[in-house]
């Protein structure tokens, strides 16, 4: 499970918890949400758009 970062507002969507007010629950990996669905808190930045957060390394 991995966490997308949105560039602009520093939203993260972490496949983890989901996102369920977008309809996406606990667990939906990021490469399964609809490639024009875009951040829910700023709706500047589209999916391509968001950043992987690694841990460490
Ligand atoms: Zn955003």
């Amino acid at each position: 499970m991995s966490r997308y970062r949105c560039p602009v507002c520093d939203y993260v969507y972490d496949e983890t918890a989901g996102e369920p007010r977008e309809g996406f629950p606990p667990g939906t990996a990021f490469a399964d949400v609809p490639d024009d669905w875009n951040c829910p808190d700023c709706g500047v930045r589209d999916k391509v758009d968001f950043e992987e957060i690694t841990d460490g390394g």
